[in-house]
């Protein structure tokens, strides 16, 4: 039995043509069902529906053989027992910092809001910033309106959703995209059908260049 973890959304529909490709086509659709455990038209393979943040705990301790998760997610969980094979060029985006359009140059300790904390406090050491993280659990973009933080760390794709609250992107702390995670026993156990897979996924996603 092979269990693949997968968030439901933007990961979902853009992974759905790589399983494709491998012969793997979900019976259950994940829209219209409630189900979280979605069967596949191959009997030995499964898919569990589960919160994007929640995939590299799920592959980690096993409970799911392989996943799929965004970069921002496996940075800021860390990514212990888990091997990350490939990257699957999918649901790209970057993370930024973002701060109200002309807002002064702020100088001393700085304080950011973000849902990802550890990566934001990695990224302002590294550049010899002090910045007091406040963790957020969404709506980042209030925080500089409201006075709550000088600037966010956050998601961003078109920028569509700064620019709607009036922030504009600064600096570029990483480019992001989906991930394969593999747990390191099952890539010892399931050799046979893991790697195979691996570079079924590998081969459609050079053939897309
Ligand atoms: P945009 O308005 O296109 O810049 O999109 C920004 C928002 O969409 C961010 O705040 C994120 O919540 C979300 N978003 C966009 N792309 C991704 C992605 N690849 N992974 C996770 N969240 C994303």
């Amino acid at each position: 039995m092979l269990t693949i973890a997968i968030s439901k959304g933007r990961i979902y529909d853009d992974t759905l043509p790589l399983l494709a490709e491998a012969g793997i086509i979900p019976i259950d659709n994940p829209k219209t069902s409630r189900k979280l455990i979605l069967r596949t038209n191959q009997d030995d393979v499964k898919l569990v529906i589960i919160r994007a943040t929640d995939v590299p705990t799920f592959v980690e301790y096993g409970a799911a053989d392989m996943g799929i998760a965004g970069k921002d997610v496996l940075m800021e969980h860390g990514a212990e027992n888990l091997y990350e094979p490939l990257d699957l060029g999918i649901a790209k985006c970057r993370m930024m910092t973002a701060t109200p359009v002309n807002a002064p140059e702020i100088s001393g300790r700085i304080k950011v809001a973000t849902k990802y904390v550890k990566t934001a406090q990695r990224y302002f050491a590294g550049i010899g910033v002090q910045a007091e993280i406040i963790k957020l659990y969404g709506a980042m973009e209030l925080a500089p309106l409201v006075g709550l933080a000088d600037c966010i760390v956050d998601i961003v794709e078109t920028g569509n959703t700064l620019k709607a609250n009036g922030l504009v992107a600064k600096e570029l702390i990483t480019h992001i995209s989906s991930r394969l995670v593999v747990n390191k026993a099952s890539m010892k156990m399931k050799h046979g059908i893991i790697q195979p897979l691996i570079d079924q996924f590998e081969k459609t996603i050079e053939n897309r260049h």
